[in-house]
């Protein structure tokens, strides 16, 4: 028997006043390239690893903003509020989860993004890996039901 060793994602933001710890495997990595995404990111799109809160600790203050998605639900977006770094987002679509941005993860070369989604607004600029699961907008898809 093998003991599998539990995956430890530490992270934090760019001036340190921030710092968190994730266990376990992400229940879904994905990029985004939503609008909100865009402008809150500065970017082409956001890759951000989902997991559940009890799963994630947290230390240090964080600032929040709030916002409506396109489709009703309630997206809060928390960064630090000294440097800026956008940490992660929770949805009111997803409750009971959290949404890190794996650029604030100290090893990120870990992860595998496993879906695009608002592809139809990517811009030609914002290259992507094709083997991607992609799609146009949000797929009906929710923690826990695959
Ligand atoms: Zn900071
Ligand atoms: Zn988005």
């Amino acid at each position: 028997m093998t003991i599998k060793s539990i995956q430890i994602h530490k992270g934090g933001c760019h001036c340190g006043r921030v710092r968190y710890q994730a266990t376990g495997e992400p229940v879904i990595v994905a990029h985004c390239h939503c609008e909100d995404c865009q402008r809150l990111s500065g970017t082409g799109h956001t890759t951000g690893a989902m997991f559940a809160i009890e799963n994630f600790q947290l230390d240090g203050e964080m600032s929040e903003y709030t916002l409506e998605a396109d489709n009703g639900n309630r997206v809060t977006k928390a960064f630090c509020p000294t440097c800026g770094s956008p940490i992660l987002g929770r949805n009111s679509g997803s409750p009971g989860f959290v949404t890190v941005g794996v650029g604030t993860f100290d090893d990120s070369s870990t992860v595998t993004p496993q879906v695009t989604i608002f592809a139809r607004n990517r811009k030609s600029w914002d290259a992507m890996d094709e083997q991607v699961l992609t799609f146009d907008a949000q797929p009906d898809w929710k923690p826990g039901n695959g």
